[in-house]
């Protein structure tokens, strides 16, 4: 479950449930209430009514006893007693018919109905009327209240009296239309009904037919004292309905009010109740999203600022600027953040200084296993020269002595002396040849003298300076820097010198720059480099250079001795000489030599 349906659900249970419980009990509370309150209003309205109808129905028996206990119904004919009965009819507004009637039921003058003209009523009415006249009930017990009909929408009922000493019967019609009126007031938008005994209604706002719980009320009702109930009504709908007995007649007034009229307020107090609910739970949502995007918002950039860090990528941007505890973390992390960052840096700068102290090393090992190499490689290739040399000198020494004293028997511009002198040029070629070769063989390592370095280096560059200014090279040279002597032959040193210098005039012919500087090593060997602008050494040749013969240069501008024999010359003096170079980018020749041990002073 995510933390936003957390705080929502949180939210919800804390501001929904108690004000749900309110609701409903408020409901329930102001319901029972009002059941209790409206029922005992209504029933009161109800015993009232009841009271009014037995006042009416006892006002009507006993006008009716008065204004026909004056009549002289005995001295009078059938049609006199029609007339006299119209007196009473006229003079009571209830009565709508009136008949005198034997105690079998035999009219003994024609009925009073209608427009006060005996006998020209409706005969369907007077018929009907006459039937509903309680006639036995009335002998039995003097008056008697008939059960109710309707005519003309008019609800009626017939009314009996005995006449007093007579054996005959009063009968009249009474209109229910007072009562009818007064139930109307009554009921105003809800129902109030007058039933009989039977209940069946006898004047009422409606006419409509009670239901069977509404006929139950009303027995309870007519047992004793008025009752209020919530009463399922004929049509289905729920009424909150009291009933109250119309004492002596065995009528019941119903008065009914549809319990959502009833109710309302307690309906009010639910319908406000759902509505609030309906407010807090929109609040409680809103709330929730402004709470947890509060938090899930700046959890959300904190994790993936998380992820960024174990990626490696240490340039958080983590914009979340608050003042509260979440802020708090975010500067924290922030701080964690640079920490790390610092840290990897740091890592980072040993793992180069490192890598650069490996590369140093190994570069450092593999020129000094060349440099091995290169000495045994050299030493072997010094003792074949030098068994060659040997071998070959004296012959040579012959041939050139022999070939000498043969030109002096010569003209001088015969052609076999020019013959003669071509194979002495050659002769003393080899010579060269052989000469450079016993150079590059007999380097013996002796202790020589002290001097100082430059002095060598200086007359190298004096002896070449003609041709260095004739080909355009600029030299520049820093040899003050040591002050340091060395010790051997300084005239073997300046030949070792002179052949890189020349090779570097050779490697410069468009002209160039040529550098020549001398440093101290750690006080303990001196550091000749000389560089120069030309060509450059291929790395594939860079290791064959200083063997014996090696040349590149064409047309036997070279013949692959110089470099031997400055090798030679250098190791001879305990020194090294290396090589670094790029092809195109020029060549620097590096001599380390040892450094002179100082005079020792006494004192
Ligand atoms: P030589 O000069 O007779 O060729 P070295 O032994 O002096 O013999 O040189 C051998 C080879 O080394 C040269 O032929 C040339 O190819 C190369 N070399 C020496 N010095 C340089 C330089 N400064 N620039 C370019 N190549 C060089």
């Amino acid at each position: 479950m995510s933390f936003r349906t957390r705080i929502l659900c949180a939210l919800g249970a804390v501001g929904l449930v108690p004000l749900s419980l309110a609701a409903s009990f408020s409901f329930a509370a102001s319901k029972t209430e009002l059941e209790r309150t409206v029922g005992r209003a209504q029933a009161a309205a109800a015993a009232e009514a009841a009271r009014g109808c037995e006042r009416f129905i006892a006002r009507a028996l006993e006008s009716l006893r008065i204004s026909t206990g004056m009549l002289p119904l005995r001295e009078l004919t059938r049609d006199e007693l029609a007339k006299v009965l119209g007196i009473p009819y006229r003079q009571l507004d209830f009565v709508r018919a009136l008949a005198l009637l034997d105690y079998d039921g035999a009219l003994l003058a024609p009925p009073v109905v209608g427009p006060f003209i005996s006998g020209t009523g409706d005969p369907a009415h007077v018929q009907r009327f006459l039937a509903h006249v309680p006639l036995r009930l009335a002998i039995d017990a003097g008056t008697a209240i008939g059960s109710a009909y309707r005519d003309d929408g008019e609800s009626l009922i017939a009314v009996a009296l005995q006449v007093r000493g007579e054996r005959s019967v009063v009968a009249a019609e009474v209109s229910l239309g007072e009562i009818e009126q007064r139930m109307r007031q009554l009921a105003g938008e809800d129902v109030a009904r007058v039933v009989d005994g039977l209940g069946e209604v006898l004047a009422g706002s409606t006419t409509t037919p009670l239901s069977a719980a509404e006929r139950d009320l009303v027995a309870a009702a007519a047992a004793g004292r008025p009752i209020s109930r919530v009463v399922a009504g004929a049509n289905g709908t729920r009424w909150l309905a009291s009933a109250a007995a119309v004492p002596q007649i065995g009528w019941t007034v119903l008065v009914a009010q549809p319990t959502d009229e009833a109710f309302r307020p307690a309906h009010h107090v639910r319908f406000y109740s759902a509505l609030w609910a309906a407010v807090a739970l929109l609040l409680i949502a809103v709330l929730g999203v402004v709470l947890s995007r509060g938090l899930t918002g700046p959890m959300e950039k904190l994790s993936q600022a998380v992820a960024q860090l174990g990626d490696g990528r240490y340039d958080v941007d983590l914009d979340i600027e608050r003042g509260d505890e979440i802020g708090r973390f975010a500067d924290a992390f922030r701080r964690m953040a640079g920490d790390l960052r610092r840290r990897d840096d740091e890592i980072r700068r040993w793992n180069a200084e490192l890598q650069a102290r490996v590369d140093q090393g190994t570069r450092e090992l593999r020129t000094a296993q060349d440099q091995i190499l290169r000495t045994r490689r050299l030493a072997a290739l010094g003792s074949l020269g030098a068994g060659i040399a040997h071998e070959l000198n004296n012959p040579l020494t012959a041939v050139t002595g022999l070939l000498t004293l043969l030109r002096l028997d010569l003209q001088p511009d015969s052609p076999q002396a020019a013959t003669i002198q071509q194979a002495l040029d050659q002769s003393f070629r080899m010579a060269k040849i052989v000469s450079e070769l016993r150079a590059f063989a007999e380097q013996e390592r002796g202790e020589g003298r002290t001097f100082p370095l430059d002095r060598p280096v200086r007359a190298a560059l004096d002896h070449y300076a003609g041709q260095l200014a004739k080909q355009n090279i600029r030299v520049v040279t820093d040899l003050a820097a040591s002050s340091r002597q060395t010790q051997g032959d300084p005239a073997r040193i300046q030949r070792a010198v002179a052949n890189v210098v020349e090779n570097a005039i050779q490697a410069m012919p468009q002209g160039g720059e040529l550098k020549v500087e001398l440093t101290d090593v750690d006080g303990e060997a001196l550091k000749l480099s000389i560089s120069d602008t030309g060509e450059g050494i291929p790395a594939a040749l860079r290791e064959r250079i200083f063997d014996p013969f090696f040349t590149t240069k064409k047309n036997g501008a070279g013949v692959g001795m110089g470099l031997s024999v400055s090798h030679s010359i250098v190791e001879a003096h305990h020194g090294r000489i290396l090589v670094e170079s790029e092809e195109g980018k020029g060549a620097t020749f590096i001599i380390f030599l040892p450094a002179a041990a100082p005079a020792a002073h006494l004192a």
